[in-house]
């Protein structure tokens, strides 16, 4: 397999954030990301695909119903090729519309908190877990944990000069649902993004563009897994990385505190080897397989519930058991233990 590095959230001045594609691409080879996406709110940004810099850019949308009170559902859409605003009140039609234009849409943000600093900082939860045909989930979105740490001012003034000693993993809430839904016979692709803005701050003494494109694409990313390498050739190239995410060939690694390239779950069944967001129907015992690109404290998680754990670079586990399998991988970092990986589930039937 051949892995590439990208990042699938983020703004330009075609809505909220305040730097052009020119400045993310720019941000993105520094961080060494192979691909990052624009997804600007209900603006879908036509003619600016294509490699830059080595980097793909991808152009998708956020969108989401600016006039629904309180505001929620913001989706993220890829490879629509079109903008989808105009579906925005009807989550159900978007999503239908998506899949009928052969794209993907996910959930962005699921569990989003108002901030008590700033009124400008509301909370944008998904409230409409009965759609179907929602391609995943974000499970980590850097810049909602952020915000979510913003409990008062003095804290906050700290975050903001030092988000590190912060950010420490998707949230219970969006982990607990991911399972749930998982459990329940769905097949949910995580993915894990900046939602970069490159956001100015100007309060009392305080003035700083927090989150630069380049470090926000140094943290949370999606680590996609493609069968063949990268040719340059876009249209290939992006069709390529589309299809392994929307397989669940992927995983989140936040790479600030270790890069996390290299990582690998898989399962062997009889003579036959399966990967991250594959599904199978078990033929005997089944053999799963973790490998870390550096030490970390290894979950093997079955339906939820820890069945395995271990600190080290690798974990094996055998097991008759069907069901939702998936592995989540802790690091410290700053005095605390931080999500470092958080795979794809593997789907035993
Ligand atoms: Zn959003
Ligand atoms: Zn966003």
């Amino acid at each position: 397999m051949f892995e590439i590095i990208t990042n699938l959230h983020s703004h330009t001045p075609y809505s909220d954030g305040e730097g052009w594609h020119r400045e993310i691409v720019s941000a993105a080879r520094q961080a060494g990301l192979n691909a990052v996406a624009v997804t600007d709110h209900n603006v879908f940004v036509h003619g600016i695909e294509g490699y830059y810099e080595g980097v793909m850019l991808l152009a998708g949308e956020e969108v989401h119903d600016c006039l629904r009170r309180p505001q929620s559902n913001h989706c993220l859409v890829y490879n629509a090729n079109d903008g989808l605003s105009p579906f925005a009140a009807h989550p159900q039609k978007m999503i239908d519309e998506v899949k009928r234009r052969e794209g993907m849409a996910f959930a962005a943000h699921p569990y989003d908190f108002a901030s008590p600093v700033d009124d400008d900082l509301g909370g944008y939860p998904w409230t409409e877990w009965e759609v179907k045909g929602l391609t995943g989930i974000e499970i980590w979105n850097y810049m909602t944990e952020f915000k979510r740490h913003l409990v008062n001012y003095p804290i906050a003034a700290l975050a903001i000069f030092f988000p590190s000693l912060f950010i420490a993993g998707p949230f219970k809430e969006t982990l607990r649902k991911w399972d749930e839904l998982a459990a329940n016979g769905h097949r949910v692709v995580a993915i894990g993004n900046a939602d970069a803005h490159a956001a100015k701050v100007h309060k009392a003494f305080i003035k700083r563009v927090i989150f630069d494109y380049d470090y926000l694409f140094r943290c949370v990313n999606t680590h996609v897994l493609i069968d063949k390498p990268i040719t340059k050739n876009f249209e290939r190239d992006k069709k390529m990385l589309y299809s392994a995410l929307g397989a669940g060939h992927c995983f989140v690694g936040y790479d600030l505190i270790a890069p996390t390239k290299g990582f690998v779950f898989s399962a062997r069944s009889g003579s036959d080897t399966f990967m991250m967001g594959d599904e199978f129907k078990r033929r005997g015992a089944v053999t799963f397989q973790v490998k870390c690109p550096a030490i970390g404290s290894i979950r093997l998680l079955h339906n939820g519930r820890v069945i395995a754990s271990g600190l080290g670079r690798e974990l094996e586990f055998h097991t008759v058991e069907p069901g939702v399998y998936r592995v989540e991988v802790y690091r410290p970092f700053r005095l605390l233990n931080r999500g470092w990986i958080f795979s794809n589930p593997i789907y035993v039937r």
